[in-house]
């Protein structure tokens, strides 16, 4: 498709065409190659000028907006979308996620993989399921461990379900070593490790048996809802206009409907006075614990978050830095920290949940220390130093040992706790103070 072919910053002015794209109003009932041909012969416009022009024109028609119609626009509508357009990984890009920081961190999730199907009595047909799964580093670095376990590599399909199409590219590279046209969409195909690989746009595409379910950063970039509470209500907060240009939250004069719908999790207990939720995520948490509850399998969700304890968590990323989430649409990535009091909530009285722990915790239970030995070994001294300053980023309290959390979802009778999920003790924990990098 030429407009993903366009610079990352820059795409043409806005055409009646154009909007008509982006609000499913086509005026002109035109074809939707005409419309890319426009994308691709108007006059550049800055693609941050694009969104504001486009969020303007829509709340001009329809009102404020949720912060999560706001995410739902910026991060994957299907022409300019966030993550459809922009190459957002890595250390050129706006952030960068562990499997992509050291491979031992794909390689410890494929074995606790390999660890829960040996438990579950090696059934003949187990589907791996990723969720937005990115560059495909965290699927390619799991399926190389599955190929040294030849029983397992025979039971497994890959299912990856992913939104958009520039990444579905990244991950067919990843894991075939093929490349496509832009336009072309693939929907199976072999992997380099001899399993099959399935591409779906949504969960309930991937075949109802066995799974076990990987989520890693991928909830914190669903759409949430923010509330705040006043003299006792629910107000909600939105997104409009700002005067003389830009956008700027405001709260809603009285409760909302969805303030009246989301927030029935809460207990009366709890003290906030200001509350994020996200049901889209809340009902995939649901569906995923419904398939573990029918057809047996695991999840592993992972990403940073809390206990139903932090308030504003709301937040944009663009190149490593934190960003105010109005301030470039388009442009930036918006993420906020999930709640697992909410997904344990979500997913019922069916199933068994274990965590949430930290990622320190969970890699330090699936033997990481031991895993580095064996690695560095036959290293030398730069590689040795690269290779330890990576475990440090990945491990370390203030870097994300301690804010990115794993969570797991087992059928209602297991009767053990998976590896990774026992509490390292006290005196094993890592020791906050030491916050230099590793020479
Ligand atoms: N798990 C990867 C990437 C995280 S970024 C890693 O850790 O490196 C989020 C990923 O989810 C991207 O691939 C993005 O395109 C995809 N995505 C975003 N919204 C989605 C949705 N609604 N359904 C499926 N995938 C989605």
């Amino acid at each position: 498709m030429h407009v993903c072919a366009m610079s990352r910053r820059n795409i043409p002015g806005l055409t009646w065409s154009v909007f008509s794209r982006l609000t499913g109003v086509n005026r002109l009932g035109r074809r939707q190659h005409e419309i890319k041909r426009d994308l691709c012969t108007q006059e550049p416009l800055d693609l941050k000028e694009f969104f504001m022009r486009h969020l303007t024109a829509r709340i001009k028609a329809n009102g404020p907006l949720s912060i999560a119609e706001y995410m739902k626009e910026v991060l994957t509508n299907p022409v300019t979308g966030y993550y459809i357009k922009n190459e957002v990984f890595g250390e050129s890009g706006d952030f960068i996620t562990s499997p992509e920081i050291n491979q031992m961190f794909g390689e410890l999730i494929g074995i606790w993989c390999v660890h829960e199907w040996q438990q579950m009595g090696k059934p003949d047909k187990l589907q791996i399921v990723e969720l937005g799964p990115g560059k495909g580093t965290l699927a390619a670095d799991m399926m190389r461990v599955f190929s040294q376990f030849k029983e397992f590599n025979k039971a497994i399909s890959l299912h990856l379900v992913e939104v958009s199409p520039k990444m579905r590219q990244f991950q067919l590279e990843a894991l075939t070593g093929a490349t496509t046209p832009e336009d072309t969409v693939v929907e199976s195909q072999r992997s380099k490790y001899g399993p099959e690989v399935h591409w779906h746009r949504f969960l309930d595409q991937v075949p109802n048996e066995c799974s076990c379910v990987i989520a890693h950063e991928f909830f914190d970039i669903l759409p949430i809802y923010k509330f705040q509470k006043k003299d006792g209500e629910w107000h909600e907060i939105l997104v409009d206009i700002q005067e003389g240009g830009g956008l700027r939250f405001i709260m809603s004069r009285g409760p909302t409907t969805n303030a009246k719908a989301f927030l029935t999790h809460l207990a009366e207990t709890d003290e906030r006075d200001h509350v994020e939720v996200s049901p889209e995520s809340g009902i995939i948490v649901q569906k995923i614990s419904q398939r573990v509850s029918d057809h047996g399998g695991r999840a592993l969700i992972i990403d940073y978050g809390h206990e139903g304890t932090k308030k504003d968590t709301f937040r944009a990323f663009k190149a490593h830095k934190l960003y105010d989430p109005l301030e470039m649409p388009g442009s930036a990535d918006l993420t906020a920290d999930v709640d697992f009091a909410y997904f344990k909530h979500c997913c019922g009285e069916n199933v068994k949940t274990f965590g949430p722990v930290t990622q320190n915790n969970f890699l330090n239970g699936m033997g990481i220390g031991a895993r580095l030995q064996a690695l560095m070994q036959d290293k030398d001294v730069e590689t040795r130093r690269a290779m330890m300053k990576s475990v440090w980023r990945l491990m370390h309290p203030q870097q994300m040992g301690w804010g990115f959390k794993f969570f797991a979802i087992a059928p209602k009778d297991t009767d053990y706790v998976p590896p990774g999920f026992i509490p390292i003790t006290a005196h094993n924990e890592p020791k906050s103070e030491q916050k230099s990098e590793p020479k």
